[in-house]
């Protein structure tokens, strides 16, 4: 019997999401939710598709499925609406209708392009979720956020559109390389410390076996953030209120995202956002000074930066302007009390943000500097 937890929408039961370490439940999972699809579309990209496809269609096809394969350019660059248009022409030409299926497979940019075509292709089919990332696997494929980015505008078309299941196979994080690995932890640290200082300490406590990968850990660890994920979002899944405090670390963060023009990851930047959001709290007397300095440190021995090359801080700020998170009344920015408790600051200023961006910028690169 595989673990799983039931996340619930609007008080009842809505999905489950299934751990395991291989494909090898899925057929049985996708037989017991009674689809009435003839047709699935596995929605892939151009690096996930090769290792992952074969076995996953396969497993449709045992079940009777007539499975095709939509495959896009891997990178946040291909996360659009010229993506989504060539994804609904090619439904549209297989003649998929409202009762047939999207399986996202692949990392947060597939899971976020899948989920929004599922949410609109004939106002909104059915999709699933197989996400090949840590960062998809911890965040991104919970909690029904679906979208693509905008011009510069990152992640600003989407809808809230709830997965019929979620499936992680962690074996497919053999595949991700290093860099992909710990950028998606910067998620898992946000986790600990927005809500959970428990979890925070265990992840200090394993920090060798999660550097090193341990399949073991790293498989309660993905459990531990989904638990928590699950628990914000169902308490408030249209982010009405204390959903928006999993976007800490990310108003600076896609505002650096944004401004690197992608090359910095998107967990690297939130990791990034994070040390800038946590500088800000210790500097409005929220934050103790020593806790400030323990999250950078952790941040390092995590391999998460703490600082970053080539940006001009009035660039990154400009960005934060058209972030989703302003509000008319202001911006909206998640702050820490202490490691575990977070709380919706609309107090922030410029003058702060510059501040604490200039933290993270190379000594060479600051407006102080000679
Ligand atoms: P990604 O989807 O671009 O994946 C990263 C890279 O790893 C890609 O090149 C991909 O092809 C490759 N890859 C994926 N799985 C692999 C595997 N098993 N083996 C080898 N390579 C693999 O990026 P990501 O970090 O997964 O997700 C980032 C995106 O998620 C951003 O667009 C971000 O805005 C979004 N996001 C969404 C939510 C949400 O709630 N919807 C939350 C957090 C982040």
């Amino acid at each position: 019997m595989s673990r799983r937890l039931i996340v619930n929408y609007q008080k009842k039961p809505c999905y489950e999401i299934v751990f395991a370490a291989s494909f090898a439940g899925l057929g049985t999972e996708i037989s017991s939710l009674n689809l009435c699809a003839k047709k699935v579309c596995i929605v892939t990209d151009t690096l996930v598709g090769p290792l992952y496809a074969d076995e996953v269609r396969g497993i449709l096809e045992t079940l009777g499925f007539e499975c095709l394969l939509f495959c896009f350019n891997a990178g946040e660059q291909y996360k659009n609406l010229d993506t989504v248009r060539h994804l609904y022409r090619f439904l549209i030409e297989n003649k998929l209708t409202r009762k047939d299926v999207l399986v996202a497979l692949g990392g947060g940019v597939v899971g976020d392009v899948c989920g929004f075509a599922a949410a609109t292709y004939l106002r909104g089919i059915d999709y699933i979720g197989l996400p090949t990332t840590l960062l998809a696997q911890v965040d991104s494929s919970i909690g029904g956020k679906t979208g693509v980015d905008f011009d510069d505008y990152k992640n600003m078309v989407g809808a809230f559109f709830m997965p019929r299941l979620v499936y992680i196979n962690t074996k497919t994080l053999d595949s991700l390389p290093d860099r992909q690995y710990f950028n998606g932890f910067a998620e898992v640290m946000k986790h600990g410390l927005i809500k959970s200082a428990a979890y925070y300490e265990w992840l200090l406590t394993h920090m060798d076996a999660i550097c090193e990968r341990s399949p073991e850990i790293v498989a309660q660890m993905i459990e531990k953030s989904c638990a928590i994920k699950k628990a914000v979002v169902e308490k408030d899944p249209h982010e009405t209120g204390q959903r928006a405090l999993l976007n800490f670390g990310h108003t600076l963060g896609h505002a650096l995202e944004t401004a690197s023009a992608y090359k910095l990851l998107h967990g690297e930047a939130v990791a990034l956002g994070m040390v800038c959001a946590a500088y800000i709290s210790w500097q409005k007397g929220h934050l103790a000074m020593e806790e400030y300095y323990e999250i950078r440190d952790m941040f390092v021995a995590f391999d998460l930066p703490i600082s970053v090359g080539n940006l001009d801080a009035k660039t990154v700020l400009s960005y934060t302007k058209s972030d989703k998170k302003v509000e008319s009344d202001g911006l909206k920015y998640i702050l820490l009390e202490k490691v575990g408790a977070s709380f919706i600051d609309k107090s922030v200023t410029d003058e702060e943000m510059m501040a604490a961006l200039e933290t993270i910028l190379p000594y060479s690169e600051r407006s102080d500097a000679e």
